[in-house]
């Protein structure tokens, strides 16, 4: 592999072919530090056209890709497998916010932009990135792209699929496909866009793309509502959608467990109720017209839930930094569950209308197979995406629990599976669930994806190992 390298670094700047240990070792780990690769080298391209150089030559010497972004992802999609044969492909570098145009709404980034830094330039210009996740201060965009990220906001402007109208790709072969258009309605034969978005880097690599720009909000609330059931939040839900409309962008679930392991953990957080609740909606509302707009809608909703009984009580938040310490609760419950212990984690989605019975029928599958199990479920209620964890029993041990993942996977899988779910909601199938996906999806299905994965990647160089 010398003299591959020795290409690469002429290519690139020897500066940016990493082999030391030391260096290479933080894009080896996944983010939940679960797996390390090995890679003979990691690569650093800062251009397009340096990405399509190294393309080829891997090409040339048969050398498998793994293209990484902020590695951030959650299924050990962006890390090698520890054959130690392939190259780490860190778009890092690609870092240009090369166009915002706010004419037509859209600004055209490179796929190693911080999704933090793209949100900042939107604003700056006056307009929202809706694309909103915990890992936005470290995820890029061309991870986002290829994981079809979801977040916060997917109820009103839908998963970052929705939120790209053009791509510039490098093919597995190290083509350039400039496919940059900022069309909303270009219909000129099959759309590659949509092919390489959510592939994970498993049919090419996806160098810039060209955003869609929304207006800022004038005003926002945020709300938490305390409920008895999964059902009476979709009721919440329903009647906010009814009156609300598209002002509604966030509608997110959390069970009373979930809250309680926030305030063990960290005890200076408490929930201003005068008692706990089994079930918690949090509603944040965007609207165009003024801040007296929303709020008078918002307590119309949450007036009509109480009288309908729906709702036991509710907070509204009267300032920034009130909404923000709701949030603070829904973003806690990740790092309480991890102080928890160690636990067998779910991203699933399901029919909205389906999850109130999905939940009840999987908790009690789970409670008869592993008896004293927890349920720390939470997540998007209004895009029908559940983060559906399950805790170790109190008087066993998480590294004991852990030992049932599998089965405990089974019960949860087939669930979904029969609920007409899906496995994977917005975190993808990387190396982590490319297995397991074998058991949901028809042979069909899977076949017309080998059949297009080796159309475009004959020689299985482009994140092999990983979706299919
Ligand atoms: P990476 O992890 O580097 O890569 C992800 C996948 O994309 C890999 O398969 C990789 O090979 C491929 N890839 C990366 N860049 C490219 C490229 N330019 N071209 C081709 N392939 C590429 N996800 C959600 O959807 N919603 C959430 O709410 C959410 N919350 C999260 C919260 C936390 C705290 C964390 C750690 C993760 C969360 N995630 C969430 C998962 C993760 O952040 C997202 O999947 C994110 O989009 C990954 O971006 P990244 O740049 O880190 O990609």
């Amino acid at each position: 592999m010398d003299a591959f390298l020795d290409t690469c670094r002429r290519a690139i700047g020897a500066q940016h072919v990493l082999t030391d240990a030391q260096d290479t070792a933080p894009y080896l780990t996944d983010w939940r530090r679960r797996f390390t690769g090995k890679a003979f080298a990691v690569l650093k391209p800062g251009s397009t056209q340096e990405v399509a150089a190294i393309v080829k030559l891997c090409n040339e010497y048969k050398v498998p890709v793994v293209p990484q972004g902020g590695n951030t992802g959650l299924v050990l999609g962006s890390i090698p497998d520890d054959s130690g044969s392939a190259i780490v492909l860190s778009l890092t570098r690609l870092n240009q916010i090369r166009e915002v145009d706010t004419i037509n709404n859209t600004m055209t980034v490179e796929a190693g932009c911080i999704l933090k830094h793209i949100q900042h330039a939107a604003s700056d210009a006056g307009r929202l990135f809706p694309l909103s996740l915990a890992a936005e201060g470290s995820c890029t965009i061309g991870g986002n792209l290829s994981s079809n990220a979801g977040g916060t906001a997917v109820l009103r402007y839908g998963n970052t699929r929705e939120l790209c109208l053009g791509l510039e790709v490098v093919t597995p072969q190290g083509e350039i496909w400039n496919g940059l258009r900022g069309l909303r309605k270009d219909n000129t034969g099959y759309d590659l866009r949509d092919l390489y978005i959510g592939a994970e880097g498993t049919l090419g690599i996806i160098t810039a793309a060209v955003l869609k720009l929304y207006p800022q909000p004038k005003a926002q609330l945020t709300a938490l509502a305390a409920l008895r059931t999964p059902n009476d939040a979709l009721h919440l839900l329903t009647l906010t959608q009814a009156h609300c409309g598209s002002a509604l962008t966030g509608f997110e679930l959390m069970s009373g467990f979930c809250i309680s392991l926030v305030t063990k953990h960290f005890p200076t957080m408490r929930l201003p109720f005068a008692e706990p609740h089994t079930q918690y909606a949090l509603l944040e509302l965007s609207d165009n017209e003024s801040e007296e707009h929303v709020q008078a809608m918002l307590e119309h909703v949450i007036g009509a839930a109480l009288q309908q009984d729906v709702i036991q009580d509710a907070i509204v938040a009267r300032s920034i930094a009130q909404s923000k310490s709701i949030w603070d609760f829904r973003e806690h419950i990740p790092l309480a569950q991890a102080i928890e212990g160690k636990n067998i984690k779910h991203d699933v989605s399901l029919p909205i209308s389906r999850i109130g019975d999905f939940i009840s029928t999987t908790d009690q599958l789970l409670q008869q197979a592993f008896p004293g199990a927890r349920m720390v479920t939470f997540g998007h209620l209004g895009d029908g995406n559940l983060h559906y964890n399950v805790a170790h029993p109190e008087q066993e041990s998480d590294t004991t629990f852990l030992e049932k993942q599998s089965a405990v996977n089974r019960v949860v899988h087939d669930s979904v599976h029969q609920h007409g779910g899906s496995i994977s909601a917005e975190h993808g199938l990387g190396a982590l669930k490319r297995t397991e996906i074998l058991r949901y999806k028809s042979d069909v299905e899977m076949n017309l994806m080998r059949t297009i994965k080796q159309a475009l990647d004959p020689l299985n160089l482009m994140n092999p190992g990983k979706v299919i």
